[in-house]
C-alpha cells in the first residue's frame, strides 16, 4: 500500500463537472489499494476574482494583508468541501482539512508566508481511518492562529510540503498540460513534453517565467529530496519527473526556454562613478520592498556611468516614487528614465556547465529574427535577455528552434 500525494490545480477543479473528474480519480487512486491525500487549489479565477474584489472595497489603501489572507483562502476551502463532497457522492469517504487543520505552520509574513513546520497529526489519524483526505492548498497559520497564505501559485508548495512531512510514495502535481514542456506550449506550439528534469533546472525555469510550478515548491523539493511528476487531470498520459540530477542529463545542453513578460527597465543616467551610489540606488530599491532583477552598470566616462536594472512591471510605480527621493541627490545631471513592455528570454540546462557557446547561439537566433536584445544577465546553467514584449513569442519560437527542441515530426 502506497501513500500517495495529489495535487489538483485550478484550472483542474474550474467546474463542478471536473470537481467530480478529480473526485473520480481520487478515489481509483485509493481503490487501487493506495492511501491518498489530495491538494486543491481555488476553482480558476477565484484568487483573481477575491482580489479584484478586495481593491473595489478598499480603493484608497492597500487592504490589511491579515485580512487578504482570510479573504484568500476561503477559495481553497470552498474547493476542498467541494471535492470531499463529490468523492462521498461517489460512494467514498473523504474529510477536508485546511491548512490550519492539517497542522501547517508558517511565518508571519502574510500574503507570501513561508512553512516553518508541519504537525501532521490530524491527517496521519484521518487516513488510518480511512477517508480521503482533501487538503486545502496555498494556506497555513502562524504560531499565533492567524491564516497565512503560501504566495501565488502556493498550493504546489502545499503538496510537496505534505509529502515531505509524511514521507509519502509518490507525489503527483496534477495540471492542465501534459507535464513540463521545453517552452510553455501556449507561446511554442512545437514544444516537446520532457520525460526528466533536474531541481536546478526545474527552478531557474520555475523562477524565470514557466509558472507550471511554483518556484518555492521547487526550492522546497531540492531541499527535501522530494521527487514529484507533474501530470495532466484530463488523461493518463505519462507525465515529468522532477528529481535530482544525474550524468545522463547533462548531454542536454538547453533543457527548456522560459518567458517572462510584464516586465520593466529603470535606467539612472549619468550617476558620478563613486562609492555610495549603487548603495544608495538598491537601498532605496530595497527599502521599499521592490525585487530587482538584471542589474547593468556601464564603464565609466569622465567619471560619470549609467545603471539599469530590471523589475516586475507592477513594481515600477512604486520604484518611481522611491527613486524620485534619492535620484536627485546623486548629483546634478543624473536623470532617471523607464521603461515598460519588456519581458524576459531565458535558456536553462545543467548541460551548460560543460558546454560553451550557448549564449552566442542564442543571441545568432534572435539576430537573424531581427530582434534586438537590451539586457544580458547569466549563471551557471541560464543565460537570460530582455527584448521588447511585443516580439518575445517571435524570439522564444526562434531559440528554442535554434537549440533543436521543436518537436520531431
Ligand atoms: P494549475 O492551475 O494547475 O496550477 P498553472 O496555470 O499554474 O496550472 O500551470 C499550468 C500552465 O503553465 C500551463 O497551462 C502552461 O500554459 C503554463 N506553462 C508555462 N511554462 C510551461 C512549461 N514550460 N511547460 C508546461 N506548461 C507551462
Ligand atoms: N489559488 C492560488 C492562486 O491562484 C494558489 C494556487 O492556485 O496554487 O495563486
Ligand atoms: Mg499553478
Amino acid at each position: 500500500m502506497a501513500l500517495i500525494v495529489q495535487k489538483y490545480g485550478g484550472t483542474s477543479v474550474g467546474t463542478p463537472e471536473r470537481i467530480r473528474n478529480c473526485a473520480r480519480r481520487i478515489l481509483e487512486t485509493q481503490r487501487a489499494g493506495n492511501r491518498v491525500v489530495a491538494v486543491v487549489s481555488a476553482m480558476s479565477g477565484v484568487t483573481d476574482g477575491l482580489i479584484k474584489l478586495a481593491k473595489e472595497v478598499s480603493p484608497d489603501h492597500d487592504p490589511a494583508e491579515r485580512e487578504m489572507d482570510v479573504l484568500l483562502a476561503t477559495g481553497e476551502q470552498t474547493t476542498i468541501a467541494l471535492t470531499a463532497m463529490a468523492i462521498n457522492d461517489l460512494g467514498g469517504k473523504a474529510v477536508s482539512l485546511t491548512g490550519a487543520q492539517a497542522g501547517i505552520a508558517t511565518d508571519t509574513v502574510h500574503t507570501k508566508a513561508r512553512i516553518v513546520n508541519i504537525t501532521p497529526k490530524a491527517v496521519q489519524q484521518m487516513l488510518n481511518e480511512g477517508n480521503i483526505v482533501m487538503l486545502a492548498g496555498f494556506q497555513g497559520q502562524t504560531a499565533d492562529g492567524r491564516i497565512t497564505t503560501l504566495g501565488r501559485g502556493g498550493s504546489d508548495l502545499t503538496a510537496i510540503a505534505m509529502a515531505a512531512a509524511i514521507k509519502a510514495d509518490l507525489c503527483q502535481i496534477y495540471t492542465d498540460v501534459d507535464g513540463v514542456y521545453t517552452c510553455d506550449p501556449r507561446v511554442v506550439p512545437t514544444a516537446t513534453k520532457i520525460e526528466e528534469i533536474s531541481y536546478d533546472e526545474m527552478l531557474e525555469m520555475a523562477s524565470s517565467g514557466s509558472k507550471v510550478m511554483q518556484s518555492r515548491s521547487v526550492e522546497f523539493a531540492k531541499k527535501f529530496g522530494v521527487r514529484f511528476e507533474v501530470r495532466n487531470s484530463m488523461n493518463n498520459n505519462p507525465g515529468t519527473l522532477v528529481k535530482e540530477e544525474n550524468k545522463g542529463m547533462e548531454s542536454v545542453v538547453v533543457r527548456g526556454v522560459s518567458i517572462e513578460r510584464n516586465q520593466a527597465k529603470v535606467t539612472i543616467d549619468d550617476v558620478p562613478d563613486r562609492p555610495g551610489v549603487s548603495a544608495a540606488i538598491f537601498g532605496a530599491i530595497s527599502d521599499a520592498n521592490i525585487m530587482v532583477d538584471m542589474i547593468v552598470q556601464n564603464v565609466s566616462t569622465d567619471g560619470l556611468t549609467d545603471i539599469s536594472f530590471t523589475l516586475s512591471g507592477a513594481d515600477l510605480p512604486k520604484a518611481e516614487k522611491a527613486l524620485t527621493a534619492v535620484v536627485p541627490k546623486l548629483g546634478e545631471k543624473v536623470a532617471l528614465r523607464t521603461h515598460k513592455g519588456v519581458a524576459k528570454l531565458s535558456v536553462v540546462g545543467i548541460g551548460m556547465r560543460s558546454h560553451s557557446g550557448v549564449a552566442a547561439k542564442m543571441f545568432g537566433a534572435l539576430s537573424v529574427a531581427g530582434i534586438n536584445i537590451q539586457m544580458i544577465s547569466t549563471s551557471e546553467i541560464k543565460v537570460a535577455v530582455t527584448v521588447d514584449e511585443a516580439e518575445i513569442e517571435k524570439a522564444a519560437r526562434a531559440v528554442h528552434t535554434a537549440f533543436g527542441l521543436d518537436e520531431k515530426k
